[in-house]
């Protein structure tokens, strides 16, 4: 008789989004006349920069065009797109990576959840709590986590590294012996980052420990600091110990597009058998590109217009983001990320719950944001704020917040 994948019964259903929904539908059929500010989802708001939908339109032309017209393209990515990433991501800040380390696809989403395909479910996985639940659940898919503990909120055979504000929301090296480790700089939903000299530290333990690091660097555009790695690899070694997703959604506003990237460096090896040939093999196996007139808008970020007008934009929601760190400072509440990272993670205040706090921000400012419990046990007493909204209604939002305390 045919069986279930049983795995999938024991994934914790996420009601943090549709709970809030459900509040917030719940607050406006009561309060028809309060204008209620959302700063709660991860989503992007602006619209994509012109030069890439100029590139859209000719290429879409193309397609029009019995000489010019695409079907199939390589599973890879395309040549044209994969050689502005080497050139423009990676040569620029002097780090070497060839052309067919790098595979596009429609979506870091979809990366950092398949690629523990190419890894024994036997291994031991370590993410941060909180953490962006797609590492999770990808894992609970496929037979990693072993088995919930309600009280605790946690799978028993994952590794939590707790981050909060008492180890300033750094992971540290797990006491027992990891061999997956997920690590996400800029953080979601903590906004926190890395220096190179902390990343370093999990590049040597992965490579003492023959372990593998998955890194995360969807955010990697809202880098300004100097010290803060862009990439894994500016790090020495990180090469032959780390995979890196990267995507255009947050950085040119591609979350409705689709298209990202991922490399694997052709040195990481286990016992001898290369990842990037395990990794080719699965996506020619399971994937068919991205569509030839997205990566056609994916090389538009890379020209000089394209790069001046997705940093306006990036320069927009960061300019958000000071509003709502410097606004919620003077307004005496405990902040942190926001300066690297479009997400700003607030201690909640007088030890109320997440949710308290998501129900009095509502009902009294009228404005809505994520309760930190949402993405892990060790978010509780947390609230994250998004600065992916416009302008005016972050000033607004933070002006209201501010008369509450
Ligand atoms: N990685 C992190 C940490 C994210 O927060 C998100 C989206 O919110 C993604 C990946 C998804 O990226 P994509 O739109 O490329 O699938």
């Amino acid at each position: 008789m045919i069986k279930l994948n049983e795995n999938y019964l024991k994934l914790q259903d996420s009601y943090l989004f549709s709970t809030i929904a459900k509040k917030v539908s719940e607050f406006q059929e009561k309060n028809p006349n309060k204008r209620v500010i959302k700063l709660g989802i991860g989503d992007v708001t602006l619209p994509i920069a012109p030069t890439i939908i100029e590139n859209i339109k000719k290429s879409a032309d193309e397609m029009s065009k019995k000489e010019t017209f695409k079907g199939y393209g390589p599973e890879q990515g395309y040549d044209f797109l994969r050689e502005k990433i080497v050139q423009f991501d990676y040569k620029t800040r002097k780090i070497e990576i060839e052309k067919d380390e790098i595979f596009v696809s429609d979506g870091a989403k979809c990366d950092t959840a398949n690629i523990q395909e190419l890894f024994s479910v036997d291994n031991i996985v370590a993410i941060t709590d909180p953490v962006y639940p797609v590492y999770l659940d990808t894992n609970v898919m496929a037979g990693r986590s072993g088995n919930f503990n309600k009280e605790t909120g946690k799978f028993d055979k994952i590794v939590y590294m707790k981050v909060c504000a008492e180890n300033d929301f750094k992971p540290e090296i797990p006491k027992e012996k990891v061999d997956l480790i997920y690590l996400c700089f800029p953080n979601n939903p903590t906004g926190t980052v890395l220096n190179k000299i902390e990343l370093k530290k999990w590049v040597d333990y992965a490579k003492e420990n023959k372990a593998i690091i998955l890194f995360d660097s969807a955010y990697e555009g809202f880098i300004v600091e100097d010290n803060v790695p862009h990439s894994i690899y500016e790090i020495e070694g990180a090469k032959e110990v780390a995979i890196e997703f990267r995507s255009f959604s947050k950085t040119a506003g591609f979350t409705g597009l689709r298209c990202a990237y991922t490399v694997v460096p052709k040195e990481l090896k286990i016992d001898g058998i290369s990842l990037n040939k395990l990794w080719n093999r699965r996506q020619t196996t399971k994937f068919n590109g991205v569509s030839y007139i997205i990566q056609k808008a994916a090389e538009a970020v890379y020209t000089e217009e394209g790069q001046k007008q997705i940093k306006q934009n990036i320069e927009y929601y960061r300019e958000n983001a000071r509003i709502i760190r410097e606004g919620l400072i003077s307004a005496g509440y405990t902040v942190y990320g926001g300066v690297n990272a479009p997400y700003i993670w607030l201690k909640v205040p007088n030890n109320m719950k997440s949710w308290e706090f998501f129900d009095e921000l509502l009902s009294k400012a009228n404005v809505v944001g994520t309760p930190g419990s949402g993405f892990g046990p060790s978010g509780e007493g947390y609230f994250r704020l998004t600065a992916f909204g416009n302008r005016e209604d972050t000033i607004e939002a933070i002006q209201r917040i501010k008369k509450l305390k």
